[in-house]
């Protein structure tokens, strides 16, 4: 059960030799989608040496235009594993569809995007894995709409739920998504899952992502989801959101030290 009522502890999810919740700022990063060896190597590398806990990369990618590019799939997860081996991160990579699911038995945590919150079918049978998820809110989800989302899966006695904001729809445009901070302190009184925030998906835009992040480990997030890469002009998804290695690398220094008055 995801409500902090019958379960008033805080629920940390263990993720290798790291962990998500309990008081340490996770601090996941990584490419929108993996490219190319080069790239998710080249990427692994830098976010690791800046202090990132885990590795993002999209392997199958939920994109708007059926003729934009959709992700290197299974191909892209053989990538996200190898930059592990080199880098030790664990990976988190996002999963469409039931079908996927045998393909991340080796991932270390499934997300599950904002556009397959609601679907249920999906979230029941990740109930069954033994393995973390990550539940992205959905472009207009309630608090409410997104714990039951989570309550779908911990219902088929899969505990380790980790939820994640990253913008809702709103009127305004300027941005691609409108961050809801609120978020982090209201769902801490609800629930005693952790809560991730990305700045990346919610702003759109690369120059955000710093105060963003900053507002998020202020008012209590358990930890980040930010977007490198190593050529953001060239990258075939998301660049203009996109960090640069050195961007992110002084980024991080802040947010621990941030993190660390809390
Ligand atoms: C992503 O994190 O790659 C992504 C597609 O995000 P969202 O589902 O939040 O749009
Ligand atoms: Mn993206």
């Amino acid at each position: 059960n995801a409500n902090r009522k019958f379960h008033p502890e805080d629920t940390i999810v263990k993720v290798g030799n790291t962990q998500i919740g309990g008081g340490t700022l996770s601090l996941m990063a990584g490419p929108c989608s993996v490219e190319s060896e080069e790239q998710i190597i080249e990427v692994a590398k830098a976010v690791k040496a800046s202090g990132a806990t885990m590795l993002r990369g999209g392997a199958f990618k939920p994109r708007t235009s059926p003729y934009a590019f959709q992700g290197m799939g299974a191909d892209g997860l053989e990538l996200l594993k190898l930059a592990r081996q080199e880098t030790g991160l664990p990976i988190v990579s996002e999963l469409m569809d039931i079908s996927q699911i045998p393909l991340f038995e080796d991932v270390d945590v499934i997300q599950v995007g904002a556009r397959n919150m609601q679907n249920f079918n999906l979230l029941r049978e990740l109930g069954t894995l033994r393995k973390p998820v990550m539940i992205k809110r959905g472009l207009c989800a309630t608090y409410e709409e997104w714990l039951m989302s989570a309550e779908y899966v911990m219902a088929g006695g899969n505990d380790q739920v980790i939820l994640c904001e990253r913008g809702i729809r709103t009127f305004e445009t300027y941005t691609r998504n409108t961050l809801d901070l609120a978020a982090i302190p209201v769902l801490k009184t609800l629930t005693h899952l952790p809560i991730v925030i990305d700045p990346s998906h919610a702003t759109g835009k690369s120059a955000l992502v710093d105060p963003l992040s900053c507002g998020a480990v202020a008012t209590g997030a358990d930890g980040l989801i930010i977007e490198v890469h190593n050529n953001p002009a060239c990258a075939l998804c998301d660049g203009p959101q996109s960090l640069k290695p050195d961007v992110f690398d002084k980024l991080a220094k802040k947010l621990f030290s941030l993190h660390g008055l809390m």
